[in-house]
């Protein structure tokens, strides 16, 4: 069975769920063999092989963490060339596009972004994206070359399926020219103890409808009591209500969860553009006629300030 291989996107060994998601995705193309960089296979590696990886290629270099994503490409490469896959996966989050992106001019293949889902086809795999605002889902198979992918998060649902799992060290060598950019500093970011954005399974976003930043904790507290991540529109976070780390949209994050709840947002295309293939949307909108209402699969006509506290009231009463 041909091989497909799978970036593991990690933080010192703990995997995080889009790599999951893509292990279940490159079992219905082929056998998926993980490629861990970094340090932390000895915790990454079991994760991975229970979520169905039969082997994981694995390297650690000084270069991974001291430069942007180049040194990382030419690890990826020396896994594809050990292994020729069928296809190669990886997340859809700004480091993994990027290098999906790289590895594809380097191999010569074509490269799809952002897809939702994964299939195999008769003539190699077959991705679907949504697109314009969700007005269209397309179908692409690539052509030329190995397909690289990059699968957004919450695309699939990941799926225990143990496999062999056995660690290979990779011989890499890290070219000169990946080295041009340094990273100088890093500051982590405070910790709000909610699930990052872009792959949590729920995200409640408020919009310009919040009214000042001394509103967002409406959003938080009904976020909280769901376990979800909080958004906004570019409207809340241009006012300065909240970061632009939160933003969804064209020109902040895609997000693709389970539960998207949206208040006080109007449903420009460019917020739509990073939230449409959201799988169930509900919206609430004092305005009757806000186009939010036409994608969403439930609607509030309402005011969210009496809305949003009577939900948050009664998911935490369902709690207990
Ligand atoms: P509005 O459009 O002003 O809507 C506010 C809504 O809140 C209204 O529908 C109103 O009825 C409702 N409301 C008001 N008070 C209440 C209340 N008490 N209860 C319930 N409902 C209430 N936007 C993004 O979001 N993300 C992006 O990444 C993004 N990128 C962009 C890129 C470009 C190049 C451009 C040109 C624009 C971009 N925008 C983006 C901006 C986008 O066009 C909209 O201006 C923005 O999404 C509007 O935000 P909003 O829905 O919060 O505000």
């Amino acid at each position: 069975m041909a091989e497909v291989l799978v970036y593991v996107d990690h933080v010192d060994g703990a995997v995080r769920k889009p790599t999951l998601e893509l292990l279940t995705l490159a079992r219905r193309i082929g056998e998926p063999v993980a490629v861990h960089l970094g340090a932390g296979v000895d915790t990454a590696a079991p994760v991975l092989a229970e979520h169905g990886a039969v082997k994981v290629l694995t390297a650690d270099a000084p270069e991974f963490a001291d430069y942007l994503v180049a040194p990382k490409v030419d690890a990826l490469q020396a896994a594809y060339d050990a292994v020729s896959p069928a296809a190669v996966l990886l997340p859809s989050s700004a480091e993994g596009k990027e290098i999906g992106a790289r590895l594809a001019v380097r191999i010569g293949s074509g490269i799809i972004t952002d897809a939702v889902d994964v299939e195999a086809g008769d003539e190699g795999p077959v991705a679907t994206q949504s697109v314009f605002a969700a007005s269209y889902t397309t179908k692409s198979r690539i052509t030329k070359g190995t397909p690289v992918i990059t699968v957004k998060p919450n695309s699939a649902a990941p799926e225990a399926a143990p496999a062999a799992g056995a660690v290979e060290q990779l011989a890499v060598t890290v070219a000169d020219a990946s080295k041009g950019t340094k990273i100088v500093s890093r500051t982590p970011r405070e910790s709000t103890g909610r699930p990052e954005l872009t792959e949590a399974a729920i995200v409640v976003s408020g919009g310009r409808g919040v009214n000042g930043a001394e509103n967002f904790p409406v959003i938080e507290a009904l976020a909280d009591s769901l376990g979800a991540a909080v958004g906004a529109s570019r409207a809340a976070v241009d006012a300065g209500w909240y970061p632009h780390t939160n933003q969804v949209g064209q020109t902040g994050k895609s997000v693709s969860p389970q539960l998207y709840i949206a208040a006080g947002i109007s449903g420009a295309i460019q917020h739509r553009a990073g939230m449409q293939t959201s799988k169930t949307i509900v919206a609430i909108n004092k305005d009757a006629e806000a186009p939010i209402f036409d994608l969403v699969d439930y609607g509030v006509v309402g005011d969210l300030f009496d809305v949003v506290p009577a939900l948050t009231d009664e998911v935490k009463s369902r709690k207990g």
